[in-house]
């Protein structure tokens, strides 16, 4: 394993990239290392676009033991910008533990259509508009409106395919 630095503003910029957590979809561990996808030995390439971060044990498994694939590592590098790009840092999340779990079904709490909205917009997630807690507000007007508490969405099954593919390090662009 080549142990020469990466500059530092690159380094810094590839954690950032991943939230200073293991890029792959299903392990998400924190750290503060980062690997050459195209290895530095053959490539001297210490460029943002051939860094990822990983945690130890998934470098150890993908640059010593080759128990992970360097096509799907390439993939888990590609889907972090889009996904970054794409949705918040809630959602992200949300895929992540949806990933690990198979739930189809989840609840949030007030403001969870706002957390959600950009995979509600994809077709990923479905409000299936179930009867939960809400908080009336009304004034001396004749104002009143009642504003759901908790919202229960449904993973459709363009829902889960998708998240399929970001855990499995397919293309989800
Ligand atoms: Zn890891």
């Amino acid at each position: 394993m080549s142990r020469h630095a990466v500059p530092a503003e690159v380094k810094r910029a590839v954690l950032d990239e991943a939230g200073h957590r293991c890029a792959i979809p299903t392990c998400r561990a924190t750290t503060t290392e980062i690997a050459h996808i195209a290895p530095w030995a053959d490539t001297h390439d210490d460029s943002f676009e051939n860094l990822i971060a990983l945690c130890p044990n998934c470098h150890t498994r993908f640059d010593q033991k080759k128990e992970i694939d360097r096509l799907a590592v390439r993939m888990y590098k590609h889907n972090l910008g889009i996904l970054n790009n794409r949705y918040g840092e809630f959602e992200r999340r949300l895929f992540e533990v949806l990933a690990k779990s198979n739930e189809r079904v989840f609840v949030l709490g007030a403001a969870g259509d706002l957390l959600v909205a950009n995979a509600i917009k994809d077709g990923f997630f479905e409000d299936k508009h179930v009867e939960g807690m809400g908080f009336l507000v009304s004034g001396d007007n004749g104002f009143s409106k009642n504003f759901p508490m908790t919202f229960t969405y449904w993973v459709t099954d363009a829902g889960v395919e998708f998240i399929r593919r970001f855990a499995s390090g397919a293309d989800i662009a």
